[in-house]
């Protein structure tokens, strides 16, 4: 029998052991990082190794240096963005991933990678219960899933009115008119300018108070639109969770023409949860959808779906060919639904974590999240002087501080809470503007998020603004 040489044999059992530790420790971890980037860099920075260092050395040297600078932000007590918790069980599929080293550009090359994605895309699909013809890109991110989705849109809605966009490009072309809501989130601006469709030439839609869009704002624009046109619309708000009237809006856009994107990052994962699902009632009549796996599914980062209902729309927005590459017709090739060529097999730890968890699993999961957002922010929100800001429909809440004062010392009040919390280390809560002023963000979206941790979370939360309050 053939073996591995022993030092690289070992360098893989060295970080399975910082691995197991690291996790192990998660749940005392502070979630914020002990250093800050500067210390970090201080740590790091060395000349350019001339000699080569032995591998499992390297790997005790990584570890080592990385440790302070490494926050719980998988951890059950991390609620400051919409961050999912890097499960063991997707860290294993992903470590196995880099193991094999395989590149799933094609189904030739890689058939296992292809045939499992193929599989966790259907299992996706009727997870989240949309179209079961669509086709699921999978990508890094939301980010890039919106920008797939609206690659998909802008390649479609030109080639209605005979111009080959993906051939010809912009110049020349007919005018896009693009509707997006007020309170979208700012990757979708992004996926934007990398379409040459830019993010300031689009027509902003009055939002409501939680930031879904105004049906009349919605009428009026849709009445006034002209040529060819792409309706932005979103679950899940990144502050409120909100969501747009799907069932409403997709039909009114459909009857003028239009391609309908969903950012739906977090959001469609109520679709997977029987008690949360009739907030996106409708999304399935969509075009395109944009969400993550790196966030409610709990996979490690560099997980996201871009997922198209009409495939060819989607393949010609993203098909690589070249003689030397292989293909066969009607047979997955992971890299035409996608902007990268070369990448990593991402459908192996989606594959394993809808296996792990399975349909009852991922249903329970959502609904616990978004009964411990309700719990926290009611425990929260009781408190003199705090205010919860949002209907909690799903997981996010967002709460402001200093009622009974001025509206500036409210915005320093909230402020100073937030980095009170932060640096007392219980948990981790982050800060946006909201409606002109600041607020405290809650997101409960990680699978090691107990109800302890949750309600001993907010009492943490709870006791530093009575600090605060009464110091004041
Ligand atoms: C997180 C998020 C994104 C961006 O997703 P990434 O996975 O960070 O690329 C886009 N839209 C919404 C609503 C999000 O919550």
């Amino acid at each position: 029998m053939t073996s591995l040489d022993p030092s690289y044999a070992a360098a893989l059992a060295r970080a399975a052991a910082h691995a197991q530790a690291f996790r192990a420790g998660l749940a005392e971890r502070p979630p914020r990082p002990a250093l800050s980037y500067a210390q970090m860099l201080q740590r790091f920075a060395a000349p350019l190794p001339q000699a080569g260092q032995p591998p499992a050395q390297v790997i005790e040297q990584l570890a080592a240096l990385a440790e302070p600078g490494l926050g719980a932000m998988a951890g059950g007590r991390f609620f400051g963005w919409v961050i999912g918790g890097s499960h063991p069980v997707g860290v294993a599929a992903d470590w196995l991933t880099s193991a094999w080293g395989q590149n799933v550009g094609n189904h030739l090359a890689n058939p296992a990678g292809a045939a499992c994605e193929a599989v966790a895309a259907q299992w996706l699909l009727e997870l989240l219960d949309l179209p079961r013809q669509a086709s699921v890109g999978f990508v890094t991110g939301a980010t890039m899933a919106n920008f797939v989705g609206l690659a998909a849109a802008r390649g479609e809605v030109l080639r209605r009115v005979g111009w080959n966009a993906d051939a010809q490009g912009l110049f020349g072309a007919p005018p896009i008119q693009v509707l997006i809501g007020d309170d979208a989130h700012a990757t979708v601006y992004s996926g934007l300018q990398f379409l040459g469709l830019g993010h300031e030439r689009v027509t902003r839609l009055a939002t409501n108070a939680m930031g879904a869009i105004n049906l009349p704002a919605f009428e009026q624009a849709l009445g006034d639109a002209q040529g060819p046109l792409i309706v932005i619309l979103q679950a899940g708000q990144i502050n409120t969770g909100a969501f747009d009237d799907f069932a409403r809006l997709i039909p009114l856009a459909h009857a003028r023409g239009a391609w309908v994107h969903v950012d739906a990052a977090f959001g469609l994962w109520a679709r997977a949860c029987p008690s949360r699902a009739a907030l996106a009632a409708g999304i399935e009549q969509a075009d395109s959808w944009a969400t993550d796996g790196h966030k409610w599914l709990q996979t490690p980062y560099d997980c996201g779906y871009a997922i198209v209902r009409d495939a060819q729309a989607h393949e010609r927005a993203m098909s690589i060919s070249a003689s030397y590459l292989p293909t066969s017709v009607g047979d997955r090739d992971p890299s035409h639904l996608v902007p990268e060529l070369s990448r990593r097999a991402r459908g192996f730890a989606t594959w394993a974590m809808i296996s792990h968890l399975g349909r009852d699993g991922i249903a329970a999961m959502v609904e616990q999240h978004c009964r411990l957002a309700q719990r926290m922010t009611e425990h929260i929100a009781c408190e003199r002087g705090a205010v919860l800001l949002n209907d909690v429909v799903l997981n996010q809440a967002v709460l402001r501080f200093g009622t009974d004062a001025a509206p500036d010392e409210g915005d320093r009040l909230t402020r100073e809470l937030i980095a009170s919390v932060q640096d007392e280390g219980h948990c981790f809560v982050g800060g946006a503007e909201w409606r002109g002023r600041w607020v405290m963000r809650l997101s409960v979206i990680n699978a090691a998020t107990s109800e302890a941790e949750a309600m001993r979370s907010a009492e943490a939360i709870a006791a530093a603004w009575r600090a605060l309050r009464d110091r004041s």
